[in-house]
């Protein structure tokens, strides 16, 4: 098992793409701090179904957009599982709206937990991960990041912040021998894209996507236990597309 002996902190692990991140990485031999900010009793079914595999798990709350919350959960998690060397900072919102016409509040909550969440827990594990000169962080991020859509201004900036932030920070921490990557996702069959699926099951989405499927949150799953893993030693800064195909083609539709 590549990660045995080691210690992972998934943000946002109770349930979406987060559970199956805390899932894998518990099944590569990990340790795991499930992070949640409100839904308690999915933490713990994400807890018990590594427990049940012979892995071992602890849930913890903290909203990762409060800087003393994410610090908190840092020595939280230290103090309930002996030690931290990963963490996984996938929390995430979306609050879709218009740049005319909507509500300032929701626009800035999604910068607060998407690029916030990132930024405060990083700071909380930096100063453990360059002392102990060993430290892993993947973000997970989105194709919105590199593009827009109609209704997404504050999520693809917010996800372009990360994006600048993972390279900005690896570039800062390699030399603590700490390495910092993103996962970008394309559609992922999550609670958070339920809008997108009420219509056509996302069949107007997924034709226009080279696979012709969203993605799982396992398959997101898979490129961050890599990037987590002693496979990728000699990866950092790197931006890490899960999407199907879909942010590299040209946006003219298919010949006729
Ligand atoms: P999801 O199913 O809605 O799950 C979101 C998770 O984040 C939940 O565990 C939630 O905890 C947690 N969370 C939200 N705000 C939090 C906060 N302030 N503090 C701590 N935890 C918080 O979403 P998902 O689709 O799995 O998304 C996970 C990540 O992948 C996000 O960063 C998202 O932007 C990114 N992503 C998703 C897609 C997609 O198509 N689904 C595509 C690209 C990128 P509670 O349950 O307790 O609220």
């Amino acid at each position: 098992m590549t990660l045995e002996g080691r210690v992972a902190l998934v943000t946002g692990g109770s349930r979406g793409i987060g559970r199956a991140v805390a899932v894998r990485l518990a099944a590569d031999g990990a340790a795991v701090a499930v992070n949640y900010r409100s839904r308690k009793d999915e933490a713990e079914r994400t807890v018990e179904e590594i427990t049940s595999r012979g892995g071992r798990a602890v849930a913890v709350r903290a909203d990762v957009a409060d800087a003393d919350e994410a610090a908190r959960l840092v020595r939280e998690t230290m103090a309930g599982l002996g030690g931290l060397h990963i963490l996984v900072n996938n929390a995430g919102v979306a609050r879709d709206g218009l740049v005319h016409d909507q509500d300032p509040e929701d626009w800035w909550e999604v910068l607060k937990v998407n690029v916030g969440g990132v930024y405060h827990c990083t700071r909380a594990v930096a100063g453990h991960f360059m002392s102990q000169r060993d430290g892993n962080i993947v973000n997970i991020s989105s194709v919105m990041g590199e593009g827009g859509w109609i209704g997404q201004s504050n999520y693809s900036a917010s996800k372009g912040a990360v994006n600048a932030f993972t390279r900005a920070a690896a570039i800062e921490l390699s030399r603590f021998e700490v390495r910092v990557n993103a996962v970008l996702a394309g559609f992922t069959a999550t609670e958070l894209i339920g809008g997108l699926l009420e219509k056509d099951g996302g069949r107007a989405i997924k034709r226009q996507l080279p696979l012709r499927e969203f993605a799982t949150p396992e398959q997101v799953a898979g490129a961050v236990s890599f990037l987590a893993g002693p496979d990728s030693s000699y990866v950092t800064g790197e931006l890490l597309r899960v999407d199907g195909g879909w942010a590299g083609q040209l946006g003219t539709g298919r010949p006729k």
